[in-house]
């Protein structure tokens, strides 16, 4: 695979990510994370991306938290802290979770969503990893298609998405 293939493929993906997680958590019942004190001073930078090739899937957490032998992915969230995680946040820390367990051999036994105001932990369950790998091979069928449809009805999401200028199915 190419470099500027591997860049259209994380591109593709966060915007399925976004698209699609709406209708993934009706389907998977995702866990919706706990709130966490969190140490940042022991959070490590990643410096190389992480990369699996069976899945075409590649990302670098924002950190790395080595805690009693286990490898704890970061992200971290800017913007207003919400009282639960973004599907989207949940699904993207899982694929960190997935692309560190198939790295490095350890599973991570979460994950940590950092938001301005309060850090959630979410469970890296074999449910989550499932509802991962659905979502995965669901954008690659879409990827076939030449267009994606909307998966809800929310106006404020299309009035708060980066993609909107460019979206033929933006509401309001
Ligand atoms: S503008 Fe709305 S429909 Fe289009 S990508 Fe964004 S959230 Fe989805």
């Amino acid at each position: 695979m190419t470099p500027l293939y591997i860049g259209l493929a994380v591109l593709l993906f966060a915007l399925a990510l976004f698209l699609l997680s709406g209708r993934q958590r009706h389907a998977a019942g995702l866990p919706g994370g706990r709130v966490i004190y969190s140490d940042t001073r022991a959070w490590g930078t990643v410096e190389k991306p992480f990369f699996d090739e069976e899945l075409g899937l590649t990302g670098k957490p924002d950190y790395l938290v080595e805690k009693n032998g286990r490898i704890i992915p970061v992200e971290v969230k800017s913007g207003k802290t919400p009282e639960a995680p973004y599907d989207s946040h949940i699904f993207q820390l899982a694929a960190y979770c997935y692309l560190v367990h198939q790295s490095t051999g350890k599973r991570p036994p979460y994950g940590i969503i950092h938001y301005t105001g309060r850090d959630f932990a979410v469970d890296y369950t074999p449910e989550l990893e499932s509802a991962l790998l659905d979502l995965v091979a669901n954008i690659r069928i879409d990827e076939r298609q030449a267009e994606v449809g909307r998966s809800h009805e929310e106006v404020q999401r299309c009035l708060h998405c980066g993609f909107r200028e460019a979206c033929d199915q933006r509401l309001g």
